[in-house]
């Protein structure tokens, strides 16, 4: 089977690649591989009832198949180069914006009209917070929500689909250089390209390893953030999400000096399980529909760890980390906050008596048997911070899920136009260390299209 372009992963880099070239050549052979289902099949079994926790399936619902890890994601396509990675550092920080925007016109006009896009411009708050030594990150985010979310991608499938072949179910085993082209290898099947786009994410982290030590591309790995995700009554934060939905706020600590900071808020939304390469830590997310939404606000405390030479596996700290709490909860801890400055476990019996009322059902336990006590000080640290600017954060019931881990994918050694040392293999998204939000993946998705419509 030969195509023009191959692209390997279905997540936001791989659909906005392939909604660009087929928007602007139609005459170009795509196909589309992801090893996991179709939007439709995509299901955790995690029901809270029969299944309460993560079975470790084959391949996660949650983080593979059409969508990517962005399929169940809230959907907040955050525009900003002041986080979400560092595009900018490769495309020019204007380019960056003017595609994060024409993602948004994208989305906007496949079903997610009408939803609300939120910014820190003229926020009162960005003052309040440097007052309490606080720094507010700028940003406008659009919140499709995990429901608008899914509609966006239901209309973009069904306008791929008739141009596109899509295999499902199919993970690449191997890419081959051909010298011109490539070779795509999944387990029944070999496939050639004259163009090769992949977009791999962060489930495909290690495949992504092993494929740039096979063909020899530079990689760099140094960096990971470690943290809690944090849980309290959705009227603590509601000044803060009621304006600018999420805010993304930096703090130095006193005692080390590190950085932690609030990442992914979740107003009225639910904490969830997330499987990577075997190991469960926590996420969250919530949903635009009123209906669906819960009385909590969930965010992540993250604290960064950046490593120097000659340690390179920063992604694997992070690992052994979360395996801790996985082996004493058999998946994600959860911790009274109040416990945690005790010293003492959460308990059912403790979590019972808690006036705030979990959303994922997570083994009551011990945070700080699993955190290094410098990222457990940070943590604490901050939510004193947090405190003084949304009273009740401190609380003794606010709950704290461990361990939430950011790892980044190592960051491959490509050039201004996001190719490799070899000619028409390009790697984006966030598979590429590149990027680690929907709104950069999918802007790197459009730039390398363009890339390769120039010279077809
Ligand atoms: C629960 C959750 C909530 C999130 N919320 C947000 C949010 O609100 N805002 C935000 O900006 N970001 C959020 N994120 C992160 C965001 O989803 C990612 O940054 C984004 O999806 C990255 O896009 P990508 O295309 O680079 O990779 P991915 O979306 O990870 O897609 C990669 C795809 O490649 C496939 N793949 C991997 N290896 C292979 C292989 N060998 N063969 C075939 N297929 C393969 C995978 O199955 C996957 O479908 C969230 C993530 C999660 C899990």
């Amino acid at each position: 089977m030969k195509y023009d372009v191959i692209i390997i992963g279905m997540g936001p880099g791989g659909i906005y690649s392939a909604y660009e070239l087929v928007r602007n050549n139609k005459k170009l052979k795509i196909a589309m591989f992801d090893e996991g289902h179709s939007l439709e099949k995509r299901k955790c079994p995690i029901d809270g009832e029969r299944i309460t926790s993560c079975i470790h399936c084959p391949t996660c619902s949650i983080m593979s198949g059409f969508g990517g890890a962005g399929a169940f994601s809230d959907g907040k396509y955050n525009i900003t180069n002041d986080f979400g990675g560092t595009l900018y550092q490769y495309i020019g920080k204007r380019k960056a914006l003017e595609l994060m925007e024409y993602v948004d016109e994208i989305n906007m006009t496949h079903g997610g009209e009408g939803t609300k896009l939120y910014s820190t411009a003229n926020s009162q708050f960005k003052k309040i917070c440097l007052q309490n030594d606080l720094h507010l990150l700028n940003a406008s985010v659009r919140h499709l929500g995990t429901d608008k979310n899914y509609v966006v991608l239901t209309n973009l499938y069904n306008e791929l689909k008739e141009k596109v072949d899509f295999y499902f179910d199919c993970k690449v085993e191997n890419i081959e250089i051909l010298n011109p082209g490539y070779k795509i290898i999944t387990k029944n099947q070999e496939y050639t390209c004259d163009t090769c786009i992949v977009s791999v994410g962060r489930s495909g982290s290690k495949w992504m390893e092993k494929i740039c030590e096979g063909i020899g591309i530079k990689t760099k790995s140094n960096r990971v953030d470690i943290g809690v995700r944090v849980e309290i009554p959705a009227e603590v934060f509601s000044h803060v999400t009621d304006e600018l939905y999420e805010g993304k706020i930096v703090y130095r600590t006193q005692k080390y000096g590190d950085f932690v900071r609030t990442f992914c808020m979740n107003p009225y939304g639910e904490v969830v399980n997330e499987n990577t390469n075997g190991i469960v830590t926590v996420n969250g997310h919530s949903y635009e529909d009123s209906s669906k939404k819960t009385n909590n606000t969930n965010f992540a405390l993250l604290v960064s760890k950046e490593f120097s030479e000659p340690f390179k596996d920063s992604n694997g700290y992070g690992e052994s980390i979360a395996r801790l709490s996985n082996m004493l909860g058999g998946g994600v801890l959860v911790q009274r906050f109040g416990d945690v400055i005790r010293g003492q476990r959460s308990t059912e019996e403790r979590m019972k008596s808690s006036f705030v009322v979990p959303t994922l059902n997570a083994t009551p336990g011990d945070l700080n048997l699993v955190l290094p006590k410098r990222i457990m000080d940070g943590i604490i640290e901050m939510i004193y911070a947090l405190d003084k600017i949304a009273p009740g954060t401190a609380n003794d019931d606010t709950l704290l899920y461990g361990v939430e881990v950011k790892f980044y994918n190592m960051e491959v050694q490509v050039d201004k136009h996001l190719e490799t040392k070899y000619k028409g293999l390009y790697i984006i998204g966030d598979g590429g260390g590149i990027t680690h939000s929907l709104s950069h993946a999918s802007a790197s998705g459009v730039y390398v299209a363009r890339e390769i419509l120039e010279k077809n």
